[in-house]
């Protein structure tokens, strides 16, 4: 059997940013990824309008020098294939393949109290064993398609946006349905409306979304960028969400008047990306200054799409604004003026079952050549539950996590020694510019793994009292936020029977760092070492 210091499970930034450190540090380290090559979300989601929502001068690694100075990116906000290839070059540069185990799904992975090791299974092949189990699976790389009844008798093409197919699909003047309008539908939209002959969209609940203000990237930007990255990566990693945003009046909503409240919502919806959500210090914390917020955009909404009704349907009141992550979009609203697109309120009409040839609401059936789902993912718990863990006393992490997840500091479970995950649930993630957050965990754990080996220790839990505690610290810093009360995917609520718990953490990028740095230089606090 093959054995190793590390396996490292997913080949997305984070696992190949995890292989490369490691290896750098004299670590024996395999990957494992179910993908035919490197590139994690960026090689899975190949829908038209896929692009990143975090300017690519950021959401790129910052861990080498020549690689940020070397590359150049064509767009503010580069599309999938730029960013899939840019993640090819960082795999050639770094000759990261030949240690990466393509098309293997790893399928369980178990501590042996007895050896003191994990054994990793995975389909089709030997099973590996590791000393450290890394699990760099992703937040959303678990598509989800709801359960409609009847959708396999459709007889036409079923694509869902988190898997989709390598060669492009022919939309060309075909009848197309879109289910989901999310951040994924958003930026599908727009794309399959300018080649489909109609296009339907089937909407359940209005997101809010903002232009992304998308642009080339003029050279001069991008080289005064390169002139000052170091001095641009180090705000980015002190910053709340791991990026740099058009930064907020510090006010709040209602201390400013008219005037001064609609100039500074223009500046930013004219400047594009989310900042829009910080714009005033208590928009995610007073439902009445949120409401500010709102009505802007839904203002917004109601100058741009001509007809009043459909304007009407596109308009979100159920959430506040930024309680689901805030979409950012191009020509989204202005695409259903278009007379070959059509919406349908799914809470109004509900879809009672998918046909051999269509969809059937309750008032209607429509018949299609093609069904897209943008309907999202099992995020965050989702990709690491199927990996069917199993720690001390082969206690399931399932069973472990029955009430939702529960980690120390998002980077470690009690009761599952010497394994690690990378923006896990309790920490940041989903809410940062996640390259910085990857890259702050994988340096986190790799550095402690020097730690140990220097140290002739073997062994790293977390302690069940220190995880109680920052599972607390998690929850109280998320109530006191209006992104409790959304029906989100950080709340798993999109997924049916999953327990409602806010799965990151609230606390920002910068103030977590310190957090960990603090922990490790105390030795790891709230670990338990062991030879
Ligand atoms: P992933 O890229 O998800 O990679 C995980 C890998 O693990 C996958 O390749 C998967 O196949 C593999 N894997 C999982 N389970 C197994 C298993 N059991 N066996 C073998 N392999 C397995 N974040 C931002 O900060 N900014 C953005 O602009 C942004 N845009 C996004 C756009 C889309 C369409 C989506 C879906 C997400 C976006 N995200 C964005 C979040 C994005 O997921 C992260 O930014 C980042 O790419 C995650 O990298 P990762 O390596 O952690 O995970
Ligand atoms: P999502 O935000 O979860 O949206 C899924 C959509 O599908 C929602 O509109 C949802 O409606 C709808 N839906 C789900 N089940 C349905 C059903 N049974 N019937 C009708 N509609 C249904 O998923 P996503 O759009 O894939 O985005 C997930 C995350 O990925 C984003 O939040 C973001 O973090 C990341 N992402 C980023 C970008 C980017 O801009 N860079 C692009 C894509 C994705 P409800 O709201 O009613 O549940």
């Amino acid at each position: 059997m093959a054995r190793f210091d590390v396996v490292v499970v997913g080949a997305g930034f984070a696992g190949m940013y995890a292989l490369h450190s490691l290896r750098e540090r004299g670590f024996s380290v395999r990957v494992v990824e179910r993908a035919a090559d490197v590139g994690g979300t960026w090689y899975w989601n190949r829908y038209p309008g896929a692009r990143c929502d975090v300017p690519s001068i950021y959401y790129s690694y910052s861990f080498s020098e020549e690689l940020q100075q070397e590359w150049v990116w064509s767009e503010r906000f580069a599309a999938q294939p730029e960013i899939l290839a840019y993640l090819n070059h960082v795999a050639d540069r770094f000759d990261l393949r030949r240690d990466i185990a393509f098309n293997t799904d790893v399928l369980a992975a178990t501590y042996r109290e007895v050896t003191r090791d994990w054994l990793v299974e995975v389909e089709d092949g030997e099973p590996l064993e590791a000393t450290y189990l890394i699990t760099a699976v992703g937040c959303l790389s678990t598509s989800s398609v709801p359960a409609i009844p009847g959708l396999e008798t459709f007889e036409g093409p079923v694509h869902h946006t988190g898997q989709w197919p390598h060669d492009p699909i022919d939309l060309a003047g075909k009848r197309v349905a879109v289910i989901g309008t999310g951040s994924s539908g958003i930026q599908l939209i727009p794309e399959v409306a300018k080649v489909a002959g109609h296009l339907t969209v089937f909407q359940r609940t209005p997101h809010f979304a903002v232009p992304a203000q998308n642009r080339p990237l003029g050279g001069d930007e991008l080289v005064e960028a390169k002139s000052r990255y170091s001095e641009l990566r180090e705000s980015c990693r002190k910053a709340s969400t791991g990026t740099i945003v058009f930064p907020s009046t510090g006010k709040k909503a209602r201390e400013v008047d008219e005037p001064e409240r609609r100039q500074a919502l223009d500046a930013r919806w004219t400047y594009g990306a989310g900042s829009i959500v910080s714009t005033f210090a208590d928009t995610l914390l007073d439902a009445d200054a949120n409401e500010v917020t709102a009505e802007y955009v839904r203002e917004r909404i109601r100058s741009i799409v001509r007809d009043p009704d459909v304007a009407e349907r596109l308009t979100p009141r159920d959430n506040p604004i930024g309680g689901k992550r805030i979409c950012l979009d191009t020509n989204y609203y202005d695409t259903y003026n278009r007379s070959n697109v059509e919406l349908v309120d799914v809470r109004k009409d509900p879809i009672a079952e998918i046909t051999i040839n269509g969809v059937r609401t309750q008032s209607e059936s429509r018949a299609y050549d093609v069904l897209l789902f943008a309907t999202g993912f099992d995020a965050m718990s989702g990709p690491l539950l199927r990996l069917n863990i199993k720690g001390r006393g082969g206690q399931a992490l399932a069973d472990a996590w029955e009430a939702g997840p529960r980690t120390y500091l998002g980077v470690a479970v009690a009761g599952f020694p010497n394994m690690f995950t990378v923006t896990g649930p309790g920490s940041p993630s989903v809410l940062s510019n996640m390259v910085t957050s990857i890259e702050q965990h994988v340096e986190w754990i790799v550095e402690m793994l020097e730690n140990l080996r220097a140290q002739g220790k073997r062994i790293a839990e977390a302690d069940a009292a220190a995880q109680d505690e920052w599972v607390e610290h998690v929850n109280q810093v998320a109530s006191r936020s209006l992104m409790m009360t959304a029906n989100s995917w950080y709340l798993g609520a999109n997924i049916p029977g999953k327990p409602r718990v806010f799965m990151p953490y609230l606390g920002g990028v910068g103030a977590y760092r310190e957090t960990c740095e603090r922990i490790a230089a105390a030795g790891y606090e709230g670990f338990n070492l062991d030879d």
